[in-house]
Formats: C-alpha cells, structure tokens, sequence
C-alpha cells in the first residue's frame, strides 16, 4: 500500500529525491565518505552549493540584482533578522492573515514600529483582506506579507504590489516554487526549506542587493544578510545536508519542467480537492473561496469526533498527517509539489467511502 504523507512540515518529499539521497549517503560520487562528513569548502561539496543557488536563480529567473542565500534558524529567524537589518528604528506595514504573520509582526516590534495594516484575526482567519481596504504608512521602511497561510489555510492567489519605493517583503515558506510569479516585485522572499525545498535545518533568502547597505553595523555579523551575500552562504559551516538536499528537489523540479509546469499540477490537484468537499454537505471548508490555498486544504466534518475518526482511519489507510493544526483543530491536506495526483486521489477515495459509512 502506497503511504501519502499529507504532513504540513516537514513534509513528504519526491521519492525520486529520497532514492537519490539513499543512494549517495555512505558514498557521495565515490568519493569514499558520505555527504555529512565532507569539507563544505572542499571539491565535493563546493558545487553542491553553488548548484543548490543556480537551481534557484534558474527556476525562479532571478536577476544579479537579487542575492540568494542560505541562512539556519528556518523562517522564524527571518521574523526577527527581516526587521533586524531592514527596519532602523522606522516603520514597517505588516498584513496579519494567520499566525505566522502576527509572529512575524511581533518580532518587528523589538526593532521599531509595526503598523498593522490590516487583519483577518476577528473572523479566524477566514479570509485574506481586500487589498483596497490596507491602512498602509506613507514612507514604510518595508511591507511584509505572508503568501500562503499555512494554518489557516488560506492564499494570496494574486500577490499584491507595494507603493512605489516601498519594498515589499514576503514570508513564502508554504508556496514557494509552487507557482510563477516575478521576484522583481519583491525587495526580499524568505522561505524555510521544509514545507517545499527540502529538510528542515535551511531558509532561502532572495534579497535585493541595495538593501543590503541598509543593515547597521551594530548588527551581530551571523546575523546580517551581507555576511550571506558576501560569503556565498560560506562565512561558516552551512547545513550541508539540508542544502545537498534542497539541490537534489530543485533538480527534481526542473525535470519536472520548472515551475510553470509544477503550478499547472498544482492547480489541478487543488481544484480536484475542492471540487470534491464543494460536492458534499458533509464536509466544511472555512476559507473564503477566492482566497483558499492551493497547498494547504483545511476542512472539517460535522463534528470533532468524526475529525478525530476520519484522521484515524485515513492514517490506517495509508493517508497520514491529516490533523489540523493543533492551534485550529479540524482537518488539513497539505498537497505541496511533492504531493502527486495519485495521492488526492487517494484521499477523496477515502473522503467517499468515509461519507458513505459516516454521513
Ligand atoms: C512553517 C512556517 C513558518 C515557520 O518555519 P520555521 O522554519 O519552523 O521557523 C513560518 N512561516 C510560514 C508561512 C510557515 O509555513
């Protein structure tokens, strides 16, 4: 019986990878040692590296003007380092859609002042605001939104633009790479690996260059992005298993036909879904429908003991991590880019069956 891992992170990765991996752990390119116990400066690991940030450059057309980095602490540390290095005692406009965005915000507190410029939090994040309806600062040091709210289950389907000279800043850690869309938009895009990317352990970080001549000098060096850009990710030990394996899924995607394709899959992995939980008055869907993620699906059944039921008997069948998050309860399918086909539908097989027997 074949597992689908409907985790929300870290989550399933290609299988492919995995084999790959497998096959190269105790013996990297018979080099005679495994990938963990070689030099990140020396000829092996160099170039995984330097692949890992191509992959990026290549699948998401990023410009020079842009620097990729690889950065440890996961998406929690950017809460803080976004704020740390591009903030200076100013303001900074912060869209609360979920919450990893109000911890983003909570963290830009420490470092000046936080505008909330709007908020979905009354109505439990069931929507993502009108964009018409922003209270945004004139002058902002920066705007920060996050694309896809992993909990809450909800999505930016069309990504808002800043003011003019203001960057705009984004916490992409569920949606990365799982659709199109220009960087040039963007002054900065974070992201921890383990939702799309890889392991835990690493976040990318695509940043503008003129931004980096923002940062203080009183910032702490592990902790300034110009250390990243400067060092190519180098200035210390990198997690190089998690980037060896964040080269081995963007290699993955671009056999898959880069992204434009993945987001084709995408696209249609989340309209099966849907389509199927808008077929049946068993199963609620919280989100507002034009803001409902492609990546995270969050329903619910009548009640929380049939949640609790339908999360046990799926795992038993092969379906697991369908719990929702510890903070909302209910259900949650995450369908990332790894998630083929095969296993949603899978899962809406499941959902029928359980219906039948339950409904
Ligand atoms: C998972 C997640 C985070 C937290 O990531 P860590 O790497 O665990 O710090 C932040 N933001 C979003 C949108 C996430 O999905």
């Amino acid at each position: 019986m074949p597992i689908y891992n409907f985790s929300a992170g870290p989550a399933r990765l290609p299988k492919e990878v995995m084999e790959k991996a497998q096959s190269e752990f105790c013996n990297y390119q018979n080099s005679g040692s495994g990938i963990l116990e070689l030099s990140h400066r020396g000829k092996y690991f160099a170039p995984v590296m330097e692949r890992a940030e191509q992959n990026v450059r290549e699948l998401m057309n990023i410009s020079d003007d842009y620097a990729v980095c690889f950065v440890q602490g996961g998406a929690s540390m950017q809460f803080a380092m976004v704020p740390m290095n591009l903030l200076n005692g100013g303001t900074a406009d912060y869209v609360d859609t979920g919450v990893w965005s109000a911890k983003a915000a909570k963290e830009a507190k420490l470092f000046g002042n936080v505008n909330l410029a709007a908020s979905s939090k009354e109505s439990k994040y069931d929507h993502i605001p009108a964009q018409a309806e922003w209270k945004l600062t004139p002058g902002a040091a920066y705007m920060h939104i996050t694309s896809n709210n992993t909990v809450a289950g909800s999505q930016y389907r069309v990504l808002p633009k800043a003011p003019a000279g203001v960057p705009l800043i984004a916490d992409m850690s569920s949606d990365i790479m799982s659709r199109v869309f220009d960087v040039n938009d963007f002054g900065l895009i974070y992201a921890g690996a383990q939702k799309n990317l890889g392991p835990s352990g690493v976040a990318l970080v695509i940043i503008r260059r003129d931004l980096l001549e923002r940062t203080s000098d009183r910032v702490p060096t592990m902790l300034k992005y110009s250390t990243y850009s400067e060092n190519a990710s180098m200035f210390n030990t990198p997690p190089t298993f998690a980037v060896y394996m964040l080269a081995l899924v963007t290699d993955h995607f671009k056999t898959m036909g880069g992204i434009a394709e993945i987001e084709k899959l995408n696209d249609a992995k989340a309209a099966k879904l849907y389509g199927y939980l808008d077929s049946t008055d068993f199963f609620r869907t919280p989100v507002a429908k034009a803001d409902r993620s492609h990546m995270n699906v969050v329903f619910r059944t009548p009640s929380d003991e049939l949640d609790a039921k339908f999360v046990k008997e799926a795992t038993a069948a092969g379906l697991t991590d369908l719990k929702g998050h510890r903070l909302v309860g209910g259900c949650r399918a995450s369908i990332y880019n790894a998630m083929p086909m095969a296993g949603v539908d899978a899962l809406i097989d499941f959902m029928k069956e359980f219906v039948r027997l339950n409904g």
